[in-house]
């Protein structure tokens, strides 16, 4: 209309135009089967967004992917909201009964599925409640494959479907993204975002600086290759930050550290972003020993880098990197920041500094609250709730106006996590609110403890949890997965944390007195701790 002529919709086609702008030659690679360039991306968006749409798929359905990642999911992360759809990226991780109740709860219409997962679909299938219409996804022919209701299978209907489209204009906050929390506690809670909240979040995270020598995020010549899974919060949203940049970018599917540290090799890749765990499983690896890794840049968020963890990555040539947010926040909204002061500071300090969940990025307000909902003082001791403000925060839980209420009490969104702020503006995390060990009066940080046991030598993983005892109220309890051949007891480990006590760093309650050592650490969907469950299985531990 004339009279608001310079309106323009902050929608997330433009994302997609940029990259080809750039840079149209770059590719997209996914493993060893399928590479094209930008330009071959925007022709593949458009093919299909015209086999959607003559599926019957409208502005406004919710229309799922339950995919590895691969180029697929890149361009369903285009296609489906450049339409006017919701994509609802399906965690593969969950429980069948928890992906029905996502799906039925998401109102799903339509979904792609790859063979993989079909038995899995088939198994829910007679109890889905809203899907009219599935698509197949394979990597061969998929002709052993059947799906109910499908209307075929994804590269022969890319094949037959024109290449170009014209994606229409339309209101900037329609919603493009739907996914749903892990569901650690209670059923998985939905959140959402908008085309505008996606496209700020994506400028913002392209500015992102981090650090002069190890940004936090991209810069113009990285190769790019996602191992935070698509249905985790969109791999944080970085692959639209890729794609605006015209980054090549490569697509691992299923993650088998093997082929993970042959693509690295093979792409060039310079550029990743996992939960620690990842980068775990990748130093454990064959493949890995002995391999320098000098070039690859991680940014590990999700869970806390540990020293032990950053130590071990450098020792290899990794350069580690943190970073903050969570589903509802989607997801970026810190990261470790070296400014001039502290590129001048020891090398101990400036590690310090990367482990830390850092410094909001731009248009991010961040505060720290005690329970009573005033403000705490950014002194960098202060411990309270972190809670925050920014233009792409989810507007709450889907059909759950309590839990929204909470999420948002008194304005701000609030993180459930303990944290401080110091002058520098600084987040440090100190630990969830509801795995903080509560001991004889005293708050003892399950993280900080998990930090400093993991600079043991012999320690590979570590998950420090509270187990209730009748004098103290709880004590820390450690679960300790060594390295081969090592050997560490409760004695052992008493010893190794004395000093930290005497440092003033742990009060001496915070040394667990118990430990069990583990072949494995129970870990969520997302290979986060799960401590729901490491408590549970602690317990019976105890009883026997
Ligand atoms: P879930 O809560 O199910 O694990 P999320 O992926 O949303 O799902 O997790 C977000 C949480 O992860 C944060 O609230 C915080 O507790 C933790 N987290 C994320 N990044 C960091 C970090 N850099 N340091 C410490 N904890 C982090």
């Amino acid at each position: 209309p004339a009279d608001n002529a310079y309106a323009y919709p902050l929608l997330i086609k433009r994302l997609l135009m940029s990259g080809q702008r750039y840079e149209r030659s770059r590719e997209i690679v996914y493993r060893d089967r399928l590479r094209f360039d930008y330009r071959e991306l925007n022709r593949r968006v458009a093919r299909l967004a015209h086999v959607l749409t003559a599926a019957g798929v409208k502005a406004g359905d919710t229309v799922a992917v339950m995919d590895w990642d691969s180029h697929r999911y890149l361009e369903c992360m285009f296609a489906i909201p450049m339409i006017g759809a919701v994509v609802h990226t399906i965690n593969v991780r969950l429980s069948p009964e928890q992906i029905l109740y996502t799906m039925n709860h998401a109102e799903d219409r339509f979904v792609l599925v790859n063979s993989d997962f079909a038995p899995l679909y088939q198994a829910i299938a007679g109890q889905l409640t809203t899907v009219e219409k599935t698509l197949l996804l394979t990597d061969d022919d998929g002709a052993n494959c059947e799906l109910p209701d499908c209307v075929g299978e994804y590269e022969r209907l890319l094949a037959a479907a024109p290449s170009e489209y014209d994606f229409p204009d339309f209101d900037e906050d329609s919603v493009a993204t739907t996914f749903y929390t892990t569901g650690t506690t209670g059923d998985p809670k939905g959140v959402y975002f908008t085309h505008r909240q996606l496209v700020l979040h994506t400028l913002a995270a392209a500015v992102t600086v981090g650090c002069r020598e190890n940004p936090t995020l991209m810069s113009s010549g990285d190769v790019y290759m996602p191992i935070t899974p698509m249905f985790h919060v969109h791999a944080w949203g970085l692959p639209y930050v890729a794609t605006m940049m015209g980054l090549k970018q490569v697509y691992p599917g299923r993650y088998d550290p093997e082929l993970l540290i042959e693509l690295w090799r093979r792409e060039q890749v310079t550029f990743s972003h996992c939960v620690p765990t990842i980068v775990q499983m990748l130093l454990n690896a064959k493949a890995a020993q002995g391999v320098d890794f000098k070039g690859w840049k991680i940014t590990i968020g999700g869970s806390a880098l540990t020293r032990g963890l950053y130590e071990a990555a450098r020792g290899c040539g990794m350069q580690l990197i943190a970073a903050y947010g969570m589903s509802e926040t989607c997801p970026l909204i810190s990261g470790a920041h070296l400014n001039d002061e502290l590129l001048q500071a020891s090398d101990d300090e400036q590690v310090t500094y990367r482990l830390k969940a850092g410094v909001p990025v731009v248009l991010v307000d961040a505060a720290i609250q005690a329970p009573d909902g005033s403000f705490l003082p950014a002194d960098g001791s202060s411990q309270g709730e972190l809670v925050l403000r920014a233009p792409w925060l989810t507007q709450g839980y889907a059909g759950n106006p309590q839990k929204s209420e909470e999420l948002w009490a008194g304005g701000w969104l609030h993180t459930g996590d303990v944290a401080t702020l110091d002058e520098m503006g600084n987040i440090d995390i100190r630990d969830r609110i509801k795995d903080v060990i509560k001991t004889g009066g005293e708050w003892i940080s399950s993280l900080s403890l998990e930090g400093l046991i993991s600079r043991h030598d012999a320690v590979r993983d570590v998950a420090v949890v509270g187990v209730s005892d009748e004098r103290w109220g709880e004590r820390p309890f450690a679960l300790l997965v060594l390295c081969p051949g090592q050997a560490l007891d409760a004695r052992g480990l008493q010893a190794f944390l004395e000093p930290a006590v005497e440092q003033g760093h742990i009060n001496k309650w915070a040394i667990p007195r118990q430990i069990a050592v583990v072949e494995d650490i129970p870990k969520t969907s997302v290979g986060k701790l799960d401590k729901k469950r490491i408590r549970v299985d602690i317990a019976r531990w105890l009883e026997e």
